[in-house]
């Protein structure tokens, strides 16, 4: 299990994350979100052992991070790390031997990877020569190829098409499966809210949303009936507990108070030729302007 308690973090004067502290269990997909500058990086930089808090700790199966322990952590930041010059096979070769892997080990596990993201022939080409995805691919293999107890994935999916997206998906799921605690970060709240049942919300380094997302949507009570059928804007305006009323081709998308609200909107329409009723928690994203009080700055 990896502990962060209670970690601070300043450069200079500037306070980037302040008093922070979550866990995430074996096999749990942990989301870290938060808009630009919201600490993190630095977060992950402090979890990683590549830079010092100022106070608090981190441990991981209750060890701290240090040297040693990072071969049992994977990550694939924003930044993305490959040499370009290398084939795919030499850059394995190159991250696995960091890791403490032996040749052949590296070689087993590599053609396992490749198959499965369905890019086997590209085995003896340049870095340089693949797509973006497929170099994505290729960082994820290299962030994952010594099975770490602890992977941190930053932004993975950007620039990936749905297939590839799909294909990353599932091989984090495997990992997951085995008993890898991940950690989560996008700006993209659809692939969070689908994936991380657990997540956190930064705002200037600290946190303003904690837990799992499913406690997270019932306690915030509000919700939205999608209607198709010949009502009008405003007859669903004036029901008590209605929020907002938005129509998009042809469908009216009300905002309610809370569940109780459901009752007299289907009352109201009931006189009306209704072909849709349906009624869904907010998404992510709606909870996260509520609470952070802005647009999410993706
Ligand atoms: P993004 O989504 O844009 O990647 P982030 O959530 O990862 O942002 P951080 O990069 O951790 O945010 O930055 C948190 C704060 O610390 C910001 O105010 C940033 O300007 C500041 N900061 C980050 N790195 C440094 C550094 N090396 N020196 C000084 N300030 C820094």
């Amino acid at each position: 299990m990896l502990k962060v308690e209670h970690i601070t973090k300043y450069y200079g004067k500037n306070l980037a994350v302040d008093d922070l502290s979550f866990q995430v269990k074996e096999g749990e997909i942990f989301g870290l979100l938060g808009s630009n500058g919201a600490g993190k990086t630095t977060t992950f930089r402090i979890i990683m052992g590549l830079l010092d808090s100022n106070q608090g700790n981190v441990t991981l199966n209750g060890k701290k991070i240090d040297y040693h322990l990072t071969d049992e952590i994977g990550f694939v930041t924003e930044e993305r790390s490959l040499l370009t010059k290398l084939t795919v096979k030499e850059q394995l070769i190159y991250y696995g031997r960091l890791k403490g892997m032996t040749e052949e080990e590296i070689l087993k596990k590599m053609d396992i990877w490749l198959k499965k993201f369905e890019i086997t022939d590209y085995r003896d080409r340049k870095i340089k020569e693949l797509s973006k995805g497929n170099q994505q691919k290729i960082q994820f293999i290299a962030a994952v190829i010594h099975e770490p107890k602890l992977l941190i994935l930053d932004e993975p999916f950007t620039g990936l098409d749905p297939i590839n997206v799909q294909q990353l998906k599932n091989a984090i799921y495997e990992l997951q499966k085995k008993g890898c605690s991940i950690i989560f970060s996008s700006h993209q709240m659809e692939h969070i809210e689908q994936f991380c049942e657990k997540l956190l919300i930064l705002v200037k380094g600290k946190t303003v949303l904690e837990g799992y997302l499913k406690d997270i949507k019932e306690e915030y009570q509000k919700k939205n009936i999608f209607i198709r059928g010949e009502v009008d804007t405003k007859s669903l305006e004036q029901i008590e507990g209605v929020l907002e009323v938005s129509c998009n081709q042809n469908e009216y998308e009300v905002k309610i108070t809370d569940a109780s609200v459901v009752p007299r909107v289907f009352e109201k329409i009931s006189k009306y030729k209704i072909t849709k009723f349906v009624v869904e928690e907010p998404s992510l994203n709606e909870i996260f302007i509520a609470k952070v009080g802005g647009s999410y700055d993706a």
